[in-house]
């Protein structure tokens, strides 16, 4: 059953969007613009954007090489499941603040910013079209205690700047309630997300579908390719992913 809701409630939120959007987080001036934006135009144009050549399994760029469909160091040491894989920028200090207010504090709006964000990330939309994007789920526990989930968030963001033929669905559950992947070297995190993952239910997906795991940030690719596994193990074929950032 869903709770009914208040009033004022849009109202509301609306103040605190306002209050949000009206400076950008990270050079603090004030922002003048049509409709909503977090971000400045200006402090969008520093990050640093993946526009070229670059990793086929988690999209970082790779310079000085002028085809694609070659995988980066880090890839090659894992061995990842999934086919492709894409992230729009790569995390640095700004980045990681705004991964961070997402994740952390709740700040859902700073996605409004995607269309933005697709057009500096060149070709992102077209990588997504068609897809079934399925978020990389938290555990229960965590999604109570969190209220939301990040990546839930980044994949409708994802399917409302392309557009129709993109479609969220949360295919997956997350059995085991994993300590964060932030501490951990690249073996311990394998070892943490190993078995962490299960189908929620069977028809959620079709075997024809192409299916884009969706999370916020690449790192070493562990959780993505236990989800893979999860998919695979199930006769699952068509599986990529997208983040949004990597580091
Ligand atoms: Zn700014
Ligand atoms: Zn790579």
């Amino acid at each position: 059953m869903t709770k009914k809701k208040k009033w004022w409630v849009p109202y509301f939120n609306r103040v605190i969007d306002f209050v949000f959007t009206s400076f950008c987080p990270i050079c603090e001036g004030k922002v003048f613009k049509d409709g909503y934006s977090y971000v400045c135009e200006e402090c969008l144009d520093t990050l640093n954007w993946v526009r070229g050549t670059r990793c086929k399994l988690c999209g970082i760029p790779m310079a000085g090489i002028d085809f694609n469909g070659i995988t980066c160091a880090n890839c090659r040491k894992e061995n990842l499941l999934f086919e492709e894989g894409r992230c729009m920028f790569v995390l640095e200090e700004k980045a990681r603040g705004l991964i961070h207010d997402i994740k952390y504090h709740g700040a859902r709006m700073i996605l409004r910013d995607m269309p933005g964000w697709m057009e500096r990330s060149h070709g992102f939309i077209e990588y997504l079209e068609g897809k079934v994007l399925v978020p990389v789920p938290l555990h229960r526990r965590k999604l109570g205690k969190r209220g939301y989930n990040q990546s839930e968030w980044i994949a409708h963001a994802f399917c409302k700047a392309v557009g129709s033929n993109v479609k969220v669905i949360n295919a997956l559950k997350r059995k085991k309630n994993t300590p964060t992947q932030t501490e951990l070297d690249r073996s311990q995190r394998k070892a943490n997300v190993k078995n962490a993952f299960a189908l929620r239910r069977k028809d959620h997906l079709s075997k024809e579908d192409n299916i884009m795991l969706i999370d916020d940030v690449f790192t070493t690719g562990a959780t993505l390719n236990a989800c893979t596994q999860v998919l695979k193990d199930d006769g699952f074929q068509k599986i990529s992913i997208a983040t949004l950032g990597h580091g």
